[in-house]
């Protein structure tokens, strides 16, 4: 099963991917985790990636293509992924295709997960994010057992850089300006969802659930 997760910033598509990865059992490839994991490791790809993150802009294609394309012919891909915060850009999706019509395969469905903005800034000013496995929680909806403490891994909970007011502002106006384009992208190959992103997140879950191509 090949997935997209799209969807404003805090719409939830990381804590319903990773839901999704478990079930389906196929990688969940967020663009967002490679990133900040260059950034802790220091790498080249880090140091150009941060001020673009910082400011809430999107990083340049060229270096999430490339990411995404080294990432996606890795072996655990085979039987499928599903993409968290990829595409982005019309020139991502078209890139997407490209890569998937060398490896002679084709998506499955991409999800939008629709949730209004005054619910996306509750969601991302109060998120928690695992250092260690990426895992999303939030102080009021979904702590975790432990304060601090991923309920995974154990690995130690921060609040991110880019979920401060000024940033989070800046990140749903770009979503409306450069990504929400890709709704009618996909729309028109006929792969795009649409899923209430309201509600708990169990109840999200089996409506993802129910919307599975060939109903898995
Ligand atoms: P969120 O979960 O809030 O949607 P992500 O973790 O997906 O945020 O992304 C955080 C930041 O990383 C983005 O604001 C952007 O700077 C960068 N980023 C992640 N994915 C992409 C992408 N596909 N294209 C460009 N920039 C990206
Ligand atoms: P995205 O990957 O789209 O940026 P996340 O999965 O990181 O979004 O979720 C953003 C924040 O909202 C996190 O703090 C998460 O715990 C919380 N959250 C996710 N789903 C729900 C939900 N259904 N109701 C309330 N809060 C949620
Ligand atoms: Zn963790």
């Amino acid at each position: 099963m090949r997935l997209v997760m799209f969807g404003a910033p805090g719409a939830g598509k990381g804590t319903q991917a990773k839901r999704l990865s478990e079930h389906l059992g196929v990688p969940h490839i967020s663009t967002g985790d490679m990133l900040r994991e260059n950034i802790e490791q220091r790498t080249e790809l880090g140091r150009a990636a941060r001020s673009y993150m910082d400011r809430g802009e999107l990083v340049p294609d060229d270096i999430i293509n490339g990411m995404v394309r080294v990432r996606l012919e890795e072996s655990d891909c085979e039987h499928g992924f599903i993409l968290d915060g990829y595409p982005r850009t019309i020139p991502q999706a078209e890139a997407l295709d490209r890569m998937l019509g060398e490896m002679g395969i084709e998506l499955d469905a991409v999800f939008d997960l629709e949730v209004p903005d005054e619910e996306i800034v509750r969601r991302l000013s109060g998120r928690r994010v695992c250092r260690q496995c990426g895992a999303s929680y939030h102080v009021v909806f979904n702590p975790p057992k432990q304060p601090g403490v991923c309920d995974v891994c154990g690995g130690q909970l921060y609040q991110r850089e880019d979920d401060t007011e000024e940033a989070v502002l800046n990140r749903i106006a770009v979503y409306k300006r450069k990504t929400k384009p890709l709704l009618e992208y996909y729309t028109r190959r006929g792969l795009m969802r649409t899923v209430d992103g309201t509600g708990s997140i169990d109840e999200i879950f089996g409506r993802l659930l129910g919307l599975l191509p060939g109903g898995k």
